[in-house]
């Protein structure tokens, strides 16, 4: 059955932020999602595009979206890969030349996570049973708390354990000093035992992350995620090799090969694509599936449609990591859509419900819109 794309809108959303979120590189001072929603036959599904950064990304992408759109009407919506794969390849040589690689699958990601969610409603079916063969697909998935340091590193904690989550991730990458005191932070309020996972956002060099991975491992940090500027898969052997570290990225990589050269190092615990960034549904499930050891542990740093994507893609994996739960506060994950919560286990049941499983509540978007 063809299912003939016929309609692609977009949504722009914004929640100004009581407090900055500090990252290694730059601070994020509003949350802003783009809603991408494609149309077949009556029948809709919306994705969202990641646009955190720089803050003017919202503009670049609306130009994006407004010039795949000749490309996507009429296209074929019944299989979403070979959708996906064959504009990425139509668009290859354009993207090469603008320079702007990351851009344009930030876009895609954004189609091609609103294809999966119509599909589902089509079908009637979660988007975890649409995935592989359909048979693999886990109940619920473990979610761990990211976002604590080096704000707010005491009370972001204790959230996470109020959520009853079992693992945090801290951010590192602002110095030993900075950094060992919010190692300490977590490890006074959660004790000794709780799994700790570090992300630098490729804040260090290649001395200054072989001093941090093996002074952080001293605290039981159990991964360390983009540790080096660059993260070169030479260059995380190297680490790895020197220090024992088990590493975990994928947020910066953008297209197959990339991905498929990151999971032959032996290293990689976890590989991260973002379902709204750097591979859409689509190419993050094959990431999940190509040979290599690592778990499929999606970067999610959005709304609820990118939370929600993260769940069902780690439901069907054939290694299933973890789903990045941000701790701090975002309205366009929390308040704008229904279907999604996290257990008093620390488990995030996976949607039963058609698609990507969320109901959003029309007054709420219209108000971040
Ligand atoms: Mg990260």
């Amino acid at each position: 059955m063809k299912l003939p794309i016929d309609s692609l809108s977009v949504r722009v959303l914004s929640a100004p932020l009581r407090e900055q979120v500090p990252m290694s590189f730059s601070a994020l001072t509003e949350r802003r999602s783009v809603l991408v929603t494609v149309g077949a036959g009556g029948v809709t599904g919306t994705g969202e595009t990641w646009v955190n950064y720089p803050g003017w990304a919202w503009r670049e992408r609306l130009a994006t979206l407004d010039g795949l759109r000749p490309l996507l009407i009429g296209a074929d919506a019944a299989d979403p890969a070979a959708l996906m794969s064959g504009l990425a390849a139509r668009l290859h040589g354009v993207a090469r030349q603008w320079g702007a690689p990351g851009p344009l699958w930030q876009a895609l990601s954004g189609i091609d996570m609103a294809i999966w969610d119509l599909l589902g409603h089509v079908h009637g079916r979660p988007v975890a049973d649409l995935l592989g063969n359909g048979t693999a697909t886990a109940t619920r998935v473990p979610a761990y708390g990211s976002g604590v340091g080096p704000t707010g590193v005491a009370e972001l904690t204790e959230r996470a354990l109020e959520l009853g989550l079992t693992a945090i991730k801290i951010k590192v990458g602002f110095g030993e000093e900075t950094d060992l005191t919010t190692i300490r932070g977590v490890r006074a309020v959660a004790g000794p035992g709780l799994p700790v996972f570090a992300d630098a956002n490729q804040a260090w060099d290649p001395a200054t992350a072989r001093h941090m991975c093996t002074v952080l491992a001293e605290h039981g940090v159990a991964w360390f995620e983009e540790p080096l500027a660059g993260d070169r898969p030479d260059d995380l052997a190297a680490l790895a090799a020197a220090t024992g570290a088990a590493i975990a990225g994928g947020e910066n990589v953008y297209g197959a090969p990339a991905y498929a050269e990151l999971m032959t190092l032996p290293a990689l615990a976890h590989v991260q694509p973002d379902p709204s960034k750097t591979a859409g549904i689509s190419l993050s499930d094959e990431i999940g599936r190509m040979p290599g050891t690592a778990k499929l542990s999606p970067h999610c740093y959005g709304g609820a449609a990118t939370l929600a994507a993260s769940v069902h893609l780690v439901a069907a994996a054939p290694r299933p990591g973890w789903i990045e739960l941000d701790l701090r506060e975002n309205p366009l994950r929390t308040d704008v859509a229904t279907g999604l919560g996290v257990g008093s286990d620390g488990f995030i049941p996976v949607p039963t419900g058609p698609g990507l499983g969320l109901t959003y509540d029309r007054r709420t978007l219209d108000r971040y819109t």
